[in-house]
């Protein structure tokens, strides 16, 4: 295979396929057919083409880039994002589960999420991050 030996030795230095450049290609992708879906509005069909042209071309940028090491921080960077969202999906989860036997309420004054058991009647609560005390029905 003449041609995988050409394109090892091509790719040879540069960043190559990674997470966040599998994101911006799909992120294209998903521009492209939010585009045909409005096509109708000349405004967002040019909107979301263009989008998607920019996320595709980054994406092919990066994939050739020979700045390995500032690629791969974008990339632990996308990763960072990417955590944060799940957590916050899985929290909204874990609160929907538990909706039944707990009430969740934020702390005025550090807005941390505090867990209580439903049906106390008024009670004070304690934030355990900041030791703010406030009163609430459960
Ligand atoms: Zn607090």
């Amino acid at each position: 295979m003449r041609f995988r030996e050409n394109l090892a030795r091509f790719m040879a230095g540069r960043n190559g396929y990674d997470a966040f450049s599998m994101f911006l290609l799909l992120a294209a992708f998903v521009m492209l057919l939010l585009g045909r879906i409005f096509y109708r509005s000349p405004f967002f069909s040019i909107l979301f083409n263009l989008a998607s042209w920019v996320a595709l071309l980054y994406c092919i940028w990066r994939v050739f880039s020979r700045n390995t090491y500032k690629r791969q921080r974008e990339n632990a960077w996308y990763y960072a994002k990417r955590q944060a969202v799940a957590r916050w999906f899985r929290s909204w989860k874990d609160r929907w589960q538990q909706r039944k036997e707990y009430k969740f309420f934020r702390c005025p004054s550090c807005h941390a999420l505090l867990r209580v058991p439903r049906g106390k009647g008024k009670i004070q609560l304690t934030c355990r991050k900041c030791g703010n005390r406030f009163e609430r029905k459960s």
